[in-house]
């Protein structure tokens, strides 16, 4: 019961939540200084390489992980969130409001790339 609450509860966090934690947590360890938006960006990339590294010879994966150990898929969520919770860091830094960025980006994709008349095109 309590696990199914906190599941609600993370399902419920926004970027905005997730950005003011990470700005608290930054200004209490005195880390600001360092949260240059270089610096970010090339953490960031470093979390990337270690997202990839879980991928590395694995040879093409089922989608929902069937086959992977519980430790695995745990790993997988830590170095998503790590990668996720530096794009937004690097973003406030930048004055960029990533939730609202992302939502006109997607508009624009649907613009630039509109749905399909018939079914043939997706052949
Ligand atoms: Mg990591």
């Amino acid at each position: 019961m309590e696990q199914e609450r906190d599941q609600e509860r993370s399902m419920d966090i926004s970027l905005k939540d997730l950005s003011k934690q990470l700005e608290d947590f930054a200004k209490v360890r005195n880390w600001e200084k360092y949260h240059s938006p270089r610096n970010l960006l090339l953490a960031m990339v470093g979390e990337v390489g270690e997202l990839s590294e879980i991928f590395q010879w694995r040879g093409e994966v089922d989608k929902g992980l069937p086959n992977w150990e519980e430790s695995d898929k745990e790993h997988l969520g830590e170095e998503l969130s790590d990668v996720l919770l530096y794009l937004i860091r690097l973003a406030d830094i930048c004055g960029i409001d990533l939730g609202d960025a992302a939502a006109k980006k997607i508009l624009k994709n649907s613009i630039k790339y509109p749905e399909p008349k018939t079914k043939r095109e997706f052949i």
